[in-house]
């Protein structure tokens, strides 16, 4: 009975209406079913108080569903909006805006979120106010809502050109949806916060299980009275690869140490000053001992930055990944998610391998690499290295490896050769090949090690 449209909030809908009638594909949707989901949003739109409250707030502005006091016209707006798929329904000679069948109606905001209001033309195709909208796809951007997820006063969606997928995050939210609203005597739904976080919990969910990576793209919008608003978070296959590959890693290693790096990005968003958080302990601790975390209402610095990339890549890396280590984990993000090509990530192995071995017994060369404050500190300690072992005729880094490795080049492939960020991945591989034995926190706690220039990269 129906198929997807390309157009995000209505393919959400189609999503959450084949999920609903527990199908896997909308072209095998029946009249039973879709005559079940309407019957289901009827009771929904018209009783149920939350959710009433929900549509009229944020989802419908000024519904009928609530609004229109007469009771014929209030069956008439229902019967236009959930039921003119029918064959039997009137149609109008315009096109559907969103899948180009004859149209049952024009909307206007009140119909379909984030439209204009009734009678406003600006912006609107043709002069003329409103979009011509079909049955089918107006009984799916009725049932849209229960395919988001409820984030403050605003609501979740979360698209992927790969239709499977969509339908996977849809599921996903309208189980919770459902469950919300067969609570009794529900008075308001309630939302999660920290919709960035959220999202990305909804795509861990699902990528454990996803067969590809492919690109997605979360919509959070709000079609509230005054103060209507969208926010768009484009996730790119490569992050969400990247995803994958930590999580479903077949000896755990790379998964269990996503899940530290996670955790400690718990209560502390994204682009919060390292400096006044260190002020404060952090919310999770806080609130820890006074009463027991609601997951659901927490932040993730992680989570957050991962939507900022790639702009924010080395920072990232520094910030939540050096900190827990393994180099599994570094490599497969410097692959994925940095574009680094193999030869310069073994060639940064080799260094660290071999700086490792050197370092052994001198504990101090192994502090001032990975210490040193500016170049000249740095290149002062490596040339002295150099120097040592050049004469052993086994040196530990060529000349021509050091052009490659700490020397800047304008080239954009290689943006990312910055002397700090490479520096910093020897030394991780150093610490791995037990360059010193203790347990020494190098990249944790250490407000200069991110510089404000840095961060601006
Ligand atoms: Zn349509």
């Amino acid at each position: 009975m129906l198929n997807w449209t390309g157009h995000p909030l209505v393919d959400v809908g189609i999503a959450a209406l084949t999920a609903f009638c527990k199908q896997s594909d909308p072209t095998a949707l029946t009249e039973a079913d879709l005559t079940a989901a309407a019957d289901y949003l009827v009771r929904l739109y018209t009783q149920n108080r939350a959710m009433r409250g929900h549509a009229d707030g944020i989802v419908f502005h000024n519904t009928p569903y609530t609004r229109e006091r007469d009771p014929q016209a209030r069956a008439a707006y229902i019967a236009e909006k959930l039921y003119s798929w029918r064959d039997d329904a009137p149609t109008r000679a315009e096109r559907c805006a969103f899948c180009g069948r004859p149209s049952a109606y024009r909307a206007s905001r009140r119909d379909v979120p984030m439209l204009n209001g009734q009678a406003v033309i600006n912006f609107s195709p043709a002069g003329r106010d409103g979009l011509p909208v079909c049955g089918r796809c107006s009984l799916a951007l009725h049932m849209l809502p229960l395919g988001c997820v409820k984030c403050g006063g605003s609501l979740l969606a979360a698209h992927s050109p790969d239709p499977a997928i969509t339908l996977a995050l849809a599921r996903d939210a309208l189980e919770r949806m459902l469950k919300l609203l067969a609570l009794p005597d529900l008075e308001k739904l309630p939302g999660v916060k920290y919709e960035k976080t959220r999202l990305i919990e909804l795509l861990l969910r699902w990528a454990d299980s996803a067969a590809r990576a492919v690109p997605v793209t979360g919509y959070v919008f709000s079609n509230s009275g005054t103060a209507p608003d969208m926010r768009i978070y484009p996730i790119s296959s490569a992050i969400i690869g990247f995803l994958r590959a930590v999580r479903t890693n077949p000896d755990g290693t790379l998964t269990e140490a996503w899940s530290r790096a996670v955790a400690r990005a718990w209560g502390k968003g994204f682009g919060e000053s390292k400096r006044s958080a260190d002020a404060a302990p952090p919310k999770r601790a806080r609130k820890a001992a006074a009463a027991p975390v609601d997951p659901e209402q927490e932040v993730n610095g992680l989570f957050e930055a991962l939507l900022a990339l790639p702009a924010n890549a080395v920072w990232l890396l520094r910030r939540y990944l050096l900190p827990v280590r393994p180099w599994g984990l570094i490599e497969l993000y410097l692959r994925m998610i940095m574009n680094l090509n193999n030869e310069r990530i073994e060639l940064l192995r080799t260094l660290g391998d071999r700086f490792a071995d050197y370092a052994k017994g001198r504990r101090d060369f192994f502090f001032k690499f990975a210490r040193a404050r500016n170049y000249d500190e740095f290149r002062r300690a490596l040339l002295r290295a150099a120097d040592d072992t050049a004469r052993e005729g086994k040196p530990i880094i060529t000349f021509d490896e050091f052009i490659e490795v700490f020397t800047t080049s304008s080239d954009e492939y290689n943006k990312y050769n910055n002397w700090r960020l490479m520096r910093d991945l020897i030394a991780l591989r150093m610490l791995e090949r037990g360059a010193i034995t203790d347990d020494e926190v190098l990249f944790d706690d250490e407000p200069e090690l991110i510089s404000q220039e840095e961060e601006e990269v």
